[in-house]
């Protein structure tokens, strides 16, 4: 009983309100809240420095060089003025130490600041030092009145908080802040921050405690010591997250109930050995096998798949859909757009015409008499395989038994419209979600911990890489003369616009004036050109794409709505405008859509002359590489992690320390550690795993304890 009440009390420390912090109140509590984020006692112990000033280091004037990024000095003023008129108005102020003279300017809060100076008043000032006329400078640097007495003897690194120019003129800057953070930890006991990795983890790494870690972060006695509690902290966050990721996806696979796929059938295996048009490759097979051994056990699958474009995962899909049918149940694939679902549907109706397998597809504008054929069909289990897009998980889509869900580039699905497919049965159907945007290893460690997956790491034979270069405007007649050359081949090709984010409408003038432009350049009647563009309706958008695809016309002229999946083997060129528009792992899609056949193919970047640093690295790396890996890398160092295209919803990229790129090999030691621990001990009960399983405990609502035995 004792220990609960006292559990409980301390608990309560770390969540009470920021304001009943002692110097906080209601007034700096709401600013707080609004402009940091911070509304308890442990908000503001993780907001975090941003770095400390060395007080014991201060810099002569004259050792400055050029190149220095922050120092400190101690000086006395020497003068005060204001320079300048209106926009250049600017308070400049002179300082001199014993070896030499710098300068302070500031630009704003001028009036203010001119009050706080003082001829002659020595100041201890810091900040970001440049060079001006040969003279050393620093703009709008921290000041704080300079007494020797005061300084001699305390040695030790300030912290320097974030906070806001609003937080600043209330009185609440970086400074400030450290000040309530100090208040703060030393109203804290060690059992407030009480441990929670487990022993010999501290003994491995030579861990801080946490209790200690908290104190060092904030006010490190020593710069060593700083870098202690940053590693220790950093890991813990990263363990954490890797632990309970662990502990999601041991739970599901303990628990989840899910339908049995026991035995591969006649269907699979006709199909198979009949009405397969290629052979597998290894890793379609190897990933075939990882699904029906999960199908098979009892519990749901959870699968990611990713490949590559051009990798064969519709294949994959496919087997497994039959699968399903052998053993009773229907399945379904789900698609983002109806121009994909429709070519999924011809794709596999087309495999599957010598087979008894009954097939449809359901998308927006499927008409209505139809439409209720196949509900009807749906619900009774007369069609095994439906192909869709939304519109699969509207209400009135009943099935009779839903085995299987397949959702295909699944970016484009939020969870929560996964989530509506899966209730679609009384025992959630198996789940294979595709997806052809590689994602960075660290990064799926991280952000698709819970799930398990699958990667088709080989391309299927016989497909050349695409050849990939750069050209700027000036070469577009070229790059013309070269696709005549292509279509002249009897190949096709895809002219890619961007779209641009401020307008649609300025998009759609670009879009259209790049169409007449081709068309110049591509007269008919020896050249037809189909044009696809958001503003179309569906029907229009899919008779021109069809046209494309059945090779009425040779070239396609389209804004980024052809950017997935669309399969059109004859194409071989790829051009693409403002390429440096476009993100990398947009260009690797689009370029995706061609090599798709047994020709050589081409990816064309075109450009203005005028090109970002970074944009300029993207297009190097375009024309380096084919592999969707190497550039899903890349694109997260550039990027970093916030960034990246269907993590965003995660949450789990979210670290306050911890940065998943820069710490990669904290990012592997935690989850090495985790993997580890749950191989162990999975139900946390050895005697040093018991604090960590109290501390997840403690936090709640992320993870269904209940279930863990
Ligand atoms: P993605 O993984 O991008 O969805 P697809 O499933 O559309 O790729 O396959 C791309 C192309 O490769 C298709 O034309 C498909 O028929 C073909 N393909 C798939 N697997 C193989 C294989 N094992 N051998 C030869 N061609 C294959
Ligand atoms: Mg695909």
């Amino acid at each position: 009983m004792q220990q609960i009440i006292a559990i409980s009390y301390e608990a309560s420390i770390l969540s009470s309100p920021i304001e009943y912090l002692k110097g906080v109140g209601p007034l700096k509590g709401d600013l707080l809240k609004k402009e940091l984020n911070i509304f308890t006692f442990k908000d503001l112990l993780e907001h975090f420095p941003l770095r400390h000033i060395d007080k014991t280091k201060v810099t002569p004037i004259l050792s400055i060089q050029p190149g220095m990024e922050y120092v400190q000095v101690v000086g006395s003023i020497t003068s005060i003025a204001v320079l300048g008129e209106k926009r250049a108005k600017r308070l400049v102020a002179r300082v001199r130490d014993k070896t030499g003279e710098m300068e302070l300017v500031w630009f704003q809060g001028i009036s203010w600041i001119q009050k706080s100076l003082e001829q002659g008043k020595a100041f201890l000032i810091y900040g970001r030092v440049g060079f001006f006329n040969g003279i050393p400078q620093i703009n709008h640097p921290e000041l704080e009145a300079y007494s020797p007495d005061k300084a001699g003897g305390k040695a030790f690194l300030e912290p320097v908080y974030p906070s806001t120019e609003k937080l600043k003129a209330k009185g609440l800057g970086g400074r400030q802040i450290g000040r309530l953070t100090y208040t703060l930890l030393s109203a804290l006991k060690e059992a407030d921050l009480a441990e929670n990795l487990p022993e010999p983890y501290l003994q491995h790494f030579k861990f801080p405690s946490r209790f200690h870690s908290y104190q060092q972060i904030h006010f490190p006695s020593s710069e060593a010591n700083y870098q202690k509690a940053l590693a220790r902290l950093k890991f813990e966050e990263l363990f954490i997250a890797q632990l309970r990721l662990g502990l999601v996806r041991l739970q599901r696979h303990r628990y989840s109930k899910g339908v049995v796929f026991g035995q591969v059938g006649e269907l699979f295996n006709t199909f198979y050995h009949k009405y397969l048009p290629f052979a597998l490759t290894g890793a379609q097979k190897r990933v075939l096998k990882e699904i029906r051994q999960d199908m098979g056990q009892g519990r749901q699958m959870n699968r990611l798949l990713q490949g590559d474009v051009g990798s064969g995962k519709t294949m994959v899909a496919l087997l497994s859909m039959l699968l399903a049918a052998d053993n009773g149940y229907q399945s379904c694939l789900m698609a983002p757009t109806e121009i994909l679902a429709t070519q999924h549907f011809q794709g596999i109706s087309g495999y599957l015409k010598e087979m008894p397998v009954e097939v449809a597809l359901l998308t927006g504008s499927t008409k209505t008499a139809e439409r209720r054929r196949i509900l009807k069909g749906l619900q009774e289990g007369s069609i095994q395989m439906v192909i869709g897009t939304h519109a699969l998980i509207e209400d009135a889509v009943q099935f009779h038994q839903l085995g299987l869900a397949v959702v295909d580039e699944q970016h484009r699905f939020g969870v929560a419209q996964r989530a509506k497919l899966w209730k679609k049965a009384v025992i959630p159907p198996h789940v294979l979600v595709m997806t052809a945007t590689p994602i960075p290893r660290t990064l799926a460690m991280t952000a698709y911990g819970d799930l398990d997956y699958s990667i088709i790491d080989e391309l299927p034979p016989g497909r050349k890489p695409i050849t990939t270069v750069h050209r700027y405007d000036y070469h577009r007649a070229r790059v013309m003369d070269f696709i005549r050359s292509e279509i002249d081949k009897g190949r096709q090709a895809y002219i890619i616009f961007p779209l641009i984010e401020e307008s649609e409408k300025l998009s759609h003038e670009n879009l259209m004036r790049g169409y007449e432009n081709v068309k110049a350049f591509f007269p008919e009647p020896k050249f037809w050109i189909s044009m696809v563009h958001g503003r179309q309706t569906t029907e229009v958008k899919d008779t021109n794409m069809q046209r494309f695809v059945q090779g009425d016309t040779q070239i396609m002229v389209s804004t980024t709505v052809i950017e997935v999946g669309v399969n059109v083997p004859n194409a071989t060129v790829m051009v693409i405008e403002s390429a440096e528009k476009f993100g990398l792992s947009q260009l690797h899609q689009l370029r995706g859509r061609v090599g798709r056949g047994s020709e050589q193919s081409f990816c064309i970047l075109l450009t203005g002359q005028q090109l970002t640093n970074e944009g300029r690295e993207r297009l190097k790396i375009m024309c380096a590489t084919n592999d969707g890996f190497v550039i899903a890398e890349k694109d997260l160092e550039l990027r970093g992690p916030g960034d990246i295209e269907g993590t965003r919803q995660s949450g789990m990229l979210n670290f306050k320390l911890a940065n998943i790129v820069q710490d990669k090999q904290w990012l592997d030691a935690a989850k090495q550690f985790a993997q580890q621990l749950l191989e162990e001990d999975p139900s946390l009960d050895s005697a040093h795993n018991l604090r960590l399983k109290t501390f997840l405990q403690a936090q709640k609502g992320k993870l269904a304890w209940s279930k863990i035995s």
